[in-house]
């Protein structure tokens, strides 16, 4: 397996490209290396590789993934060849229907499909993302109806084979271009390629099927995560169609800065104002730490930037009995105003200080 170039690269997009700017640039290169008019070696490669591309950018939810670890899992992606190409003309509309999850095209005709995962922002404090917590997640999301499972027609009903497709959810058309003559499969417009119409519709979902609706989620965040982290819920996000499971649910967490602490990984970073007198001659104190104060022992003669560690007093290390460390610098603070006897014992001092020598 080759080494996968990266999927704006393939586009010819910067990081940033917009939705449109991403379609855009996709329909104008397919077109350019659609096998079925461009015969050069290597066209149907560029092509495959475009269609992944354009399949991981074009899903929000995909894309972010990809930007935030540079992969995605891309099994099932290479569906193109599952559709019936029609002339050039027919290219984009089955192209495009098929990705967009609507009910079109011989790849979504009734078979499950997973529903649409969602994603929500969760605010976290620096403690709560140290120690772990529980949190309240609210979420909106589309549920299969309560009173027809999901099925759009009116309990004790079902829904009728489609006089159209009668039931393959599917029409042929014979269609002309400056190509020849093609023949193009599309999904029947009446049944929405699902084989079925629903003549006594549900009254609580109006024979759509699904509901929407609001869910509160408790959640146990685990120990140890951090700012930028995401987490999955499995089924927590939208219902699936024709009997598909439920998508899932993913938590964006961001973490508040502490008023002390920053963090790095699982150390914890810690700067601590020490006077020159307490630098020079070294002193012992309390310092805060994660789990309450601690004491620390200053060297004499200690320098300014010097960093302590203290070990195993930083995070735990998720999904392990890891811990970090605590990490103090020294910051030695120069006097903002001296008074009279200060300046004295200073300038008494300076006398028996040899001046700091150039390296
Ligand atoms: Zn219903
Ligand atoms: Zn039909």
């Amino acid at each position: 397996m080759a080494i996968k170039r990266d999927y704006y690269e393939v586009l010819g997009l910067p990081r940033n490209a917009s939705g449109a700017e991403i379609k855009r640039a996709f329909r104008k290169l397919a077109f350019q290396y659609h096998p079925d008019h461009n015969k050069d070696p290597g066209a149907e490669d560029k092509f495959k590789e475009l269609n992944e591309a354009y399949q991981v950018l074009s899903s929000p939810e995909k894309r972010n993934y990809y930007d935030r670890y540079g992969k995605v899992d891309t099994e099932g992606l290479h569906g193109f060849s599952d559709f019936d190409f029609g002339g050039l003309g027919d290219i984009f509309e089955s192209f495009f229907a098929g990705f967009g999850g609507a009910p079109f095209g011989r790849a979504t005709q009734r078979t499950p499909q997973k529903g649409d995962s969602l994603q929500t922002p969760l605010t976290l404090s620096f403690d709560e993302a140290v120690f772990g917590c529980r949190k309240d997640v609210e979420v909106q999301r589309i549920e299969n109806c309560p009173s027809c499972y999901g099925i759009g027609s009116q309990p004790g009903t079902n829904p009728q084979t489609c006089p159209d497709c009668h039931g393959t959810g599917q029409v042929k058309k014979v269609q002309r271009s400056i190509f020849g003559r093609f023949s193009h499969i599309s999904a029947c417009s009446r049944c929405g390629g699902i084989g079925t119409i629903i003549t006594n519709p549900c009254s609580q979902c109006h024979g759509r099927g699904k509901v929407k609706g609001k869910r509160e989620l408790t959640v146990d965040i685990p120990a140890g995560v951090d700012d930028g982290y995401q987490m999955c819920l499995d089924g927590e996000g939208n219902a699936g169609l024709y009997g598909g499971a439920s998508g899932d649910l993913y938590l964006y967490l961001s973490v508040r800065p502490h008023h002390l602490f920053r963090r790095d990984g699982i150390d914890i970073l810690y700067e601590l104002p020490i006077s020159f007198a307490q630098a020079a001659l070294g002193d012992e104190i309390e310092i805060p730490s994660l789990d309450g104060k601690t004491n620390l022992k200053i060297p004499p003669s200690t320098q300014n930037g010097t960093v302590f560690r203290l070990k195993g007093k930083g995070v735990p290390q998720l999904n392990s009995s890891r811990k970090g460390d605590l990490l103090i610098k020294a910051v030695v603070i120069t006097p903002r105003h001296l008074d009279k006897n200060q300046r004295r014992l200073f300038e008494e001092l300076a006398k028996t200080l040899p001046p700091t020598k150039l390296p």
